[in-house]
């Protein structure tokens, strides 16, 4: 859960990734950083905190040259601490080199054990610390080289950017499981971003995704692409679609609102009931919701209302902040509930604390009836590629019936949309070829990176032998 972004060729490289890490905010709300480079030195800014609060006019002022890479951080792996704020700098053996990751190394514990037991002395808990460590071990030739050969020794999941004095490298996962678009900025320039709807914001057009498998390497040269690693049959991450990405993006060239909207018309052929009126939890069910209402013909109506001055609920990490979160969020409207049959559309049940203190709101406010339509299926088991899922006996599906959810929430009835209408709402939106190749392992338990085996297990075998 973070957003990556680069710039080449730009002469204001520091402020358009600035803007660009404004539209990705909502990846990661931890820290944000900058670095950039003038083509003799890297600089950085990276702390703590919102992207509107870190970086001010004279900050930026601190960040010159024509390229620059950014990074907004919600940890998966690594405190949520300073240390492990990116994009990360160095200056090893063969110059000066930044990173900055979208995703979760699979393998990191058992990696960066080596890298320590053979001398390296990390300065942060973060996995994408290990990178770095795995490029300054590398004996190949160039940095291109140096960073394949780093990616060959580790498992995940990762959409990269990095950042020398005279370079732009970006490289995406054989899976391609986090997302990662090219474009080219109307003036001069080009631009890396986790999301389009960065390029929007600073004016770029997009070009295509980085392929998954690809490594895309700018200089001055222009632009040309790598192909380090064996290829696979792509696995995108199905949440991104449902929840993660912006409505606005595009992944996979296609449009996020677009799959939305497909999965609340599913999810109305899937679980109709009488009602009064469809309502979304705002922003994450709107688009669904509307799919459910323009399905149902039930009136699509705005019970609730979200404060734009509090961020997603769930990305704050401990559970007090989030429940007070969720009642600093949203307020019900009570002229619009009172005495109804409301359906409420989300796009997902994680803990089911939201969903039931959502419905205890309707309720308060009037309304009949409640039914919770879910525009995915029941979250059964945690992510281990880059969503802060939960373990998996948080996960209120993994050990409960969905009418025990039911009772747990207080709904009247409760639908989520089935694993089949996720991919049907999904492959009108796709094209065949990106729709075989999906990650929905967080909905089905089919993973497509295996986990290395826990320590004790491994021990017990070193043993035995
Ligand atoms: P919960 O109270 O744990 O059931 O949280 C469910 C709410 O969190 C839903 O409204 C979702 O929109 C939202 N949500 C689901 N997954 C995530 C995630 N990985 N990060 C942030 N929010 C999430």
């Amino acid at each position: 859960m973070c957003g990556v972004i680069g710039i080449f060729g730009h002469p204001e490289a520091s402020n358009l990734a600035y803007l660009g890490l404004h539209a990705l905010q909502h990846r990661g709300q931890e820290s944000a950083g900058i670095v950039s480079s003038d083509g003799q030195q890297l600089r950085w800014v990276r702390e703590m905190g919102h992207v509107g609060e870190i970086f001010t006019e004279e900050r930026l002022r601190q960040l010159p040259g024509s390229a620059a890479i950014g990074h907004v951080r919600y940890s998966t792996t690594g405190d949520s601490v300073s240390k492990n704020a990116q994009p990360l700098a160095v200056n090893y053996a063969h110059g000066s080199i930044a990173i900055a990751h979208n995703g979760n190394l699979v393998d990191a514990a058992d990696v960066r054990a080596r890298l320590e037991n053979e001398g390296s002395i990390f300065q942060s808990t973060s996995d994408t610390e290990i990178i770095l460590h795995l490029i300054a071990h590398s004996r190949e030739g160039d940095l291109p080289s140096r960073i394949a050969d780093a990616l060959r020794s580790v498992h995940g999941a990762y959409s990269l950017v990095f950042l020398s004095e005279t370079s732009l490298i970006v490289v995406r996962d054989a899976l391609g499981i986090r997302p990662l678009s090219l474009g080219r900025h109307k003036k001069s320039g080009w631009v890396v971003a986790s999301e389009t709807c960065a390029f929007e914001l600073i004016e770029a057009e997009y070009i295509r995704d980085i392929e998954p498998g690809e490594m895309l390497v700018i200089d001055s040269d222009g632009a040309r692409s790598l192909r380090p690693f064996m290829p696979e049959e792509p696995r995108r991450c199905v949440f991104e679609w449902i929840y993660f990405a912006r409505p606005d993006s595009n992944i996979a060239g296609q449009s996020v609102y677009a799959a939305r909207e497909n999965m609340g018309r599913r999810l109305a052929l899937e679980h109709p009931v009488p009602a009064d009126i469809v309502i979304p939890v705002p922003d994450s069910g709107t688009a669904a919701a509307i799919g459910y209402a323009r399905e149902s013909g039930i009136p699509f109506d705005q019970g609730l209302i979200r404060s734009h001055y509090i961020g997603r609920t769930f990305i704050e990490p401990t559970e007090s902040i989030r429940h007070f979160g969720v009642k600093l969020k949203l307020s019900p409207v009570r002229d619009v509930l009172a005495g109804k049959r409301v359906i409420v559309v989300d796009d997902s049940i994680v803990r089911g604390t939201t969903s039931g203190k959502i419905i205890g709101m309707i309720r308060s406010a009037g309304a009949r009836e409640v039914h919770l339509r879910i525009s995915s299926p029941p979250t059964i088991g945690p992510c281990h590629y880059g969503i802060d899922t939960p373990d998996r006996n948080k996960l209120i599906a993994s050990s409960h019936t969905v009418d025990e959810v039911r009772r747990f929430v207080g709904a009247d009835s409760l639908g989520y949309l089935s694993l089949e209408g996720l991919h049907q709402s999904l492959s009108s939106v796709l094209t065949q070829h990106e729709h075989r190749g999906l990650c929905d392992g967080c909905f089905s338990n089919d993973y497509p990176i295996p986990l290395p085996a826990p320590a004790r297990t491994r021990q017990l075998r070193l043993i035995s032998v």
